[in-house]
């Protein structure tokens, strides 16, 4: 507001008050009008308010212009400006250019066909410029995605000394939430509440949406009651605004006290509230929502569909959810993301990993489909299906997705080239993800991040260290998240002085508070050198609760470096936190029977049952060209089973002459009850690389996920098939990336995270406890 000339703002609003004694001047209130909004607060209510505008400078008019003015109403039905020119020809050849009310009406008829240059061209040429004409522009440039030219034409209309209706200083505020265009949109504020216009509705609805868009909820909800008049637009901008600002629950108390006041609500309502609903996980109000809009006629309204599958999708309603999607004969590519996306977090949301590859899968093919229909995706349709791929470790299919971002022009999207840095990464090709990073033409702070993550992750440290230098030198600031990156790769690679400078620079130069995470990268660090009692003085020092994360790190690094006494201390402050996760499950009972205390097994047993930790189902998936397989252990349902199989017990004995030990090396507990159990088991990922060498090329990489975290017999294994067959080797668990190639596995062996198998031939009492937790 600062930029606007003084005068102009005197001006405005002397002018303002005198626009209330010629009312026939001002445009109609909202009320009054047919009313749209969009969820962004911007409201469409311009066709009636033109004919009521219209009709008042109407009366001079001649009977010729009224015949214009009727066949450019047709033109705006039919949303035509090519036959709006034709038009625009004949008004004038027929000397009607020159006519006020024609030409204004013209301005009108441009900006409704979204012809924004035309508009402006006759606006230019016009005779004279009344208020009308000046919020039609203004108007336009909103809707047209321009808001930055609606305050310039704001500007240039007072500077002309013209005056701002209600109406339009509601599109001024508009223009300003777009811009955020906070401080300006203060200013206009302090105007209207000084001129006392800050009760009517158009101005009050637009202060909402701005005061919603920049964060500040209860500035939002006080201008909201200060509405003299409330009308739809108002519920859903403060609705909005609820959700917007992370206060679900309250965006629905506001929606029950609308119906109570029996203000009926529109699409736009609808789907703010069924997001509410979405947010909350709330399925009882969402259904109830739904036989309102039906209730209201709005069984057929597309937005109101999507927001109702998309809830079907979030409360976990797959099928509902497919039925209401296969349902529809019109949908636009909002309908095909809602159902791509909705599939894509439930995989996120699964923990259990069969359903997650199923979910996943089914993203897949709703794209081939989306493709096959010959709608165009978008870069949000790019970016959920990439995050797929990478949850699939479908590198294949993320090439494919790679290469039609290439031909439909989204490449240089930084969403998506974000999106393909991370698709590669998870699927294991650092240098596909590197490639995709460099050939970005613009990036960002999360690319940025992304990239030195993906290094780090897959034990490059040196070059995430660089790639972290470079981008302080480009001038872009880190965050919390890049900081993680930067000190995982310290840890990765033992640099412990370097850890130690980054975490300073980060508080000191950054004022960065550390959080949780950079502690565990400190922490793990130590832990993998062995330097037990750094790490559990860290633990000390961090002014938070360690994490379930932060403890199994120390109980594993104690258990493989033979600290008993702190790791026996650690697991304690686990078992005091009662961990939801099977895998810390798993490592305590470990660690309690290889040292054969009994008390203890029994008690997390117990603790197991309290809180009901379900079991572990091993399962790791492949991708072989279009397909994924997966594989869980002890798998015979495959085609090709017997040969794999084989194959595998082949191997098994090949990895032995390098030296692979099958876990015999574990504690004996009971030499008898060993021999009843004969039958051997895999873990799954043995499974998944044994059909992964039999079915790709000889020299093609294999890349394998698996549910949850590799044991140290699978790792070692894995280790020794790499040598043997010369195969590059990717297996992404759930904690972490194993790359490896030549015997060597990019996780630097930090093996002691990896939990013991069962050891072969020797179950008795682990036996029992792995029953329990691994199907
Ligand atoms: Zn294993
Ligand atoms: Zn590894």
């Amino acid at each position: 507001m600062a930029s606007l000339p003084s005068v102009a703002v005197h001006g405005t609003l002397k002018l303002d008050s005198d626009l209330r004694k010629q009312p026939t001047l001002s445009l109609p209130n909202q009320k009054k009008s047919r009313t749209v909004t969009h969820l962004d607060g911007i409201s469409e209510s311009m066709s009636t308010d033109f004919r009521e505008a219209l009709s008042a400078i109407k009366e001079d008019a001649s009977t010729e212009s009224s015949y214009y003015v009727d066949l450019l109403r047709d033109c705006i039905d039919k949303n035509s400006a090519s036959e709006a020119e034709v038009v625009h020809a004949q008004i004038i050849k027929t000397g009607f250019h020159e006519d006020l009310f024609v030409s204004t009406f013209l301005v009108n008829v441009y900006v409704k066909c979204g012809t924004m240059e035309s508009a402006r061209k006759v606006f230019d040429n016009l005779p004279r410029r009344n208020v009308v004409a000046w919020t039609t522009l203004m108007t336009g440039y909103v809707h047209g995605f321009q808001p930055e030219l609606a305050i310039l034409v704001f500007r240039e209309m007072l500077e002309a000394g013209a005056y701002p209706t209600n109406y339009t200083l509601g599109i001024v505020l508009n223009a300003c939430s777009s811009l955020q265009l906070i401080h300006m949109g203060e200013q206009l504020h302090g105007y209207m509440i000084k001129y006392h216009i800050d009760f009517d509705t158009s101005i009050g609805n637009s202060l909402c949406s701005l005061y919603s868009k920049s964060g500040q909820l209860g500035s939002a909800v006080k201008v909201f009651d200060k509405i003299r008049e409330k009308n739809v637009i108002s519920w859903t901008a403060v609705i909005s605004a609820c959700g917007e600002n992370g206060d679900a629950a309250r965006g629905l108390e506001f929606f029950i006290e609308m119906l109570s006041e029996d203000i009926e609500p529109n699409q736009f309502t609808l789907t703010s509230v069924l997001s509410l609903c979405c947010v909350m996980l709330s399925f009882g109000i969402g259904s109830q929502v739904h036989s309102l809009s039906i209730k209201l006629g709005f069984e057929l309204n597309l937005r109101v569909k999507n927001s109702i599958m998309y809830l079907y999708l979030k409360t976990g309603r797959i099928e509902e959810a497919k039925r209401l999607f296969g349902g529809m004969k019109v949908n636009s590519l909002v309908t095909w993301n809602a159902m791509i996306s909705g599939h894509a977090q439930m995989m996120e949301l699964e923990g259990d990993g069969l359903s997650a590859y199923q979910s996943g899968n089914e993203a897949l093919n709703i794209f081939s489909k989306l493709n096959r229909s010959g709608m165009k995706p978008d870069m949000f349709t790019f970016s959920s299906v990439l995050t797929v791929c990478g949850s699939l470790v479908a590198l294949e299919q993320g090439e494919q997705i790679h290469a039609q971002t290439i031909k439909s022009g989204f490449l240089s999207d930084v969403v998506v080239g974000t999106a393909l840095i991370n698709m590669y990464n998870k699927c294991g090709s650092i240098e596909k993800a590197s490639k995709a990073f460099v050939e970005m033409s613009t990036r960002t702070l999360i690319s940025w991040t992304s990239m030195i993550t993906s290094l780090a992750q897959h034990g490059i440290s040196q070059q995430a260290l660089h790639l972290f230098e470079d981008m302080r030198l480009a001038g872009v600031r880190p965050n919390q998240i890049t900081f993680v990156g930067v000190l995982s790769a310290c840890s990765h690679a033992g640099m412990v002085e370097e850890a130690l400078i980054y975490f300073e620079m980060m508080q000191k130069e950054y004022r960065i508070k550390p959080v949780m995470d950079h502690y565990g990268c400190l922490i793990d660090m130590f832990v993998r050198l062995g330097r037990l009692d750094e790490a559990f003085d860290l633990i000390k020092k961090m002014d938070f609760e360690p994490s379930e994360f932060i403890w199994s790190n120390l109980v594993a690094g104690c258990r493989s470096h033979g600290n008993l006494e702190l790791g026996f201390y650690a697991a304690e402050q686990l078992l005091n936190l009662k961990p939801k996760d099977a895998e810390t499950y798993v490592l305590l009972l470990n660690m309690y029977l290889s040292e054969r205390r009994w008390k203890d097994v029994s008690r997390v047993r117990k603790m197991m049952k309290e809180e009901k930790i379900g079991k572990l189902k091993d399962w790791s998936w492949i991708s072989i060209k279009d397909k994924v397989y997966s594989f869980k252990p002890d798998d015979k349902s495959h085609l090709q089973s017997a040969d794999f199989h084989k194959f595998l017990e082949n191997l098994i004995e090949q990895a032995k002459s390098l030296g692979y030990e099958t876990g015999e090396d574990l504690e004996v507990i009971d030499e008898d009850e060993a021999k009843a159990s004969s039958s051997t088991s895999y873990h799954s990922e043995k499974l998944a690389i044994a059909f992964g060498l039999l079915n790709t090329p000889s020299s093609a990489p294999i890349r394998v996920n698996k549910n949850f975290i590799m044991c140290r017999d699978c790792h070692s294994f894995v280790k020794s098939i790499s040598l043997l067959t010369a195969r590059e080797i990717t297996i992404r668990d759930s904690k972490r990336l194993h790359k490896i190639v030549n015997g060597k596995c990019s996780c630097g062996d930090f093996g002691s995270l990896l939990w013991y198998p069962l050891p072969r031939g020797n179950q008795h009492k682990i036996l029992r406890v792995s029953n329990s937790l691994v199907v």
